[in-house]
């Protein structure tokens, strides 16, 4: 394969002073101040939190886990989202629920939001519409690695009723 030469620019002797540069950078920079303060022309600044951005319909948010007529939780812990779940970031410990309809419940729910894409796989895995990323909020900052853990109780407080079949079998 044949060798490509790129030659390096030569400065010129005012680019080798530098000053003559750093004048014209904050020439550009003035001149930008000054429009934007007095004219505020194609300034789209954003008091947010108080002021919030409208999210588009498809955009996935934290999780939340919905709950069923009793307002106990829906999951019947199938799996199903932590087998689909490429960064394998859900865990969940099932537990019998005594209830021959649904025989099992999730004991702990648990995902960690640090190693999460964002892909919606769970929700989409899920045949009971219990689990759903409509909550509308960011996963919030923190300084500890077990905050980003986000638990069964946590995603039961965002939840809401489902009306949905479960696994296509009725309530
Ligand atoms: S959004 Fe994707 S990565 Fe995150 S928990 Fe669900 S399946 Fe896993
Ligand atoms: S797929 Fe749905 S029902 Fe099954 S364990 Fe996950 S959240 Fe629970």
């Amino acid at each position: 394969m044949a060798t490509i030469h790129v030659k390096r620019p030569e400065l010129t002797f005012a680019e080798k002073l530098y000053i003559p540069e750093v004048v014209k950078g904050l020439a550009v920079t003035t001149r930008q101040l000054v429009k934007n303060v007095f004219t505020r022309k194609d300034i789209t600044t954003r008091q947010y939190p108080e002021e919030k951005r409208p999210y588009p319909d498809r955009f996935r948010g934290r999780h939340r886990l919905m709950w069923d007529d009793d307002k106990n939780v829906r999951c019947v812990a199938c799996m199903l989202c932590s087998t689909a779940c490429p960064a394998n970031c859900i865990h969940i410990v099932a537990g019998d629920r005594g209830d021959d309809k649904v025989e099992k419940y999730p004991v702990s729910f648990e995902i960690d939001l640090l190693v999460c894409i964002y892909c919606g796989f769970c929700e989409e895995a899920c045949p009971c519409d219990a689990i759903r990323m409509d909550s509308g909020k960011h996963p919030l900052p923190s300084f500890s690695r077990d905050k980003q853990r986000i638990r069964k109780v946590q995603l039961l407080e965002e939840g809401d009723f489902s009306i949905a079949r479960r696994g296509g079998r009725g309530t």
